[in-house]
């Protein structure tokens, strides 16, 4: 029987909880192999739920996102690599202080690119997903995820190229996440409203450029998976340092998510095969016959 692959590249370990998680979890469940990669170890990350920040926490951090990616890998289904690259932090500060020596962001793009392109040709992935330019939001790792992953899909099919890490494979489609839309932010604040309540979106909301709207200027691709929204919030809460269980993301019922936004969006970046756009489905286009 032929075999569908699908790899999704990370930046940090959570981010495949937060981005597209719910199509990867899709897909795995309807036999597709999934791969998530993790380019840097989130060794930098905050500690965002309160619950979490405690002394002994704060020492183990290494090991502790590594508990926390595998337990998400597993409730999403999905095999898992980490690149291990260190995390550059997100420099906040004005002026923002240096970067830190030796983390991602600063290391030469040809090696996280040749480790990129290695798990490539080994798992030999029909599908990528990956960050546009913008990274999603400005953290320099997201950035580099976005530089590294283009460069990564280029290289890995020519022969010329890292010619110690495998045999060429061409990937067929690259898409890009586009989870944070205003349009589905906006339906799920007027539904707090229509139940009376101020739902968490507001400050949001205002601050959103009018001119910066993704879905109507990029998005090319719809993925059903509302059946896999609790499978997306329990990954997203086994980052239990990152993520606080009470935030404004987790406020809005999963009901209310199914009915009124029951996908999730990309943007067909780079293709290798035919496509007719707008589609429903990564792997639309592709035929295989191995
Ligand atoms: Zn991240």
């Amino acid at each position: 029987m032929s075999e569908l692959r699908l790899m999704a590249v990370h930046a940090h370990p959570d981010d495949e909880s937060s981005k597209g998680a719910a199509t990867t979890a899709r897909y795995a469940d309807e036999g597709v192999r999934v791969m998530v990669v993790t380019l840097t170890g989130g060794e930098r990350g905050d500690i965002l739920n309160p619950a979490m920040d405690l002394p002994e926490v704060h020492g183990r951090m290494t090991e502790i996102r590594r508990d926390e990616m595998a337990k998400a890998a597993e409730i999403l289904g999905v095999e898992h690599h980490w690149l291990g690259f260190v995390d550059s932090g997100l420099p906040e500060g004005d002026p923002p202080p240096p970067l830190p020596d030796g983390c991602f962001a600063l290391v030469p793009l040809e090696e996280p690119t040749e480790s990129l392109v290695r798990v490539i040709r080994k798992f030999r992935p029909h599908v990528m997903t990956t960050y546009d330019e913008n990274g999603g939001y400005p953290h320099p790792d997201h950035i580099r995820c976005h530089e590294v992953s283009i460069a990564a899909y280029e290289a890995a099919g020519d022969h010329m190229l890292f010619p110690d890490a495998g045999e060429p494979w061409n990937v067929l489609k690259l898409y890009y996440n586009h989870g944070f839309l205003r349009k589905r932010m906006q339906l799920i604040q007027d539904e707090f409203a229509k139940h009376g309540e101020v739902g968490p979106f507001e400050k949001w909301l205002k601050h959103w450029e009018a001119d910066h709207d993704i879905f109507e200027k990029r998005v090319t691709t719809r993925v059903e998976c509302a059946k896999y929204f609790a499978q997306r919030d329990d990954a997203l809460r086994a980052h239990a340092t990152q993520i606080d269980p009470n935030g404004d993301f987790f406020r809005a019922p999963i009901e209310w998510q199914q009915r009124l936004w029951p996908t999730e969006e990309f943007e067909l970046a780079r293709s290798r095969v035919p496509v007719s756009l707008p589609e429903t489905d990564l792997f639309a286009g592709i035929e295989i016959d191995e």
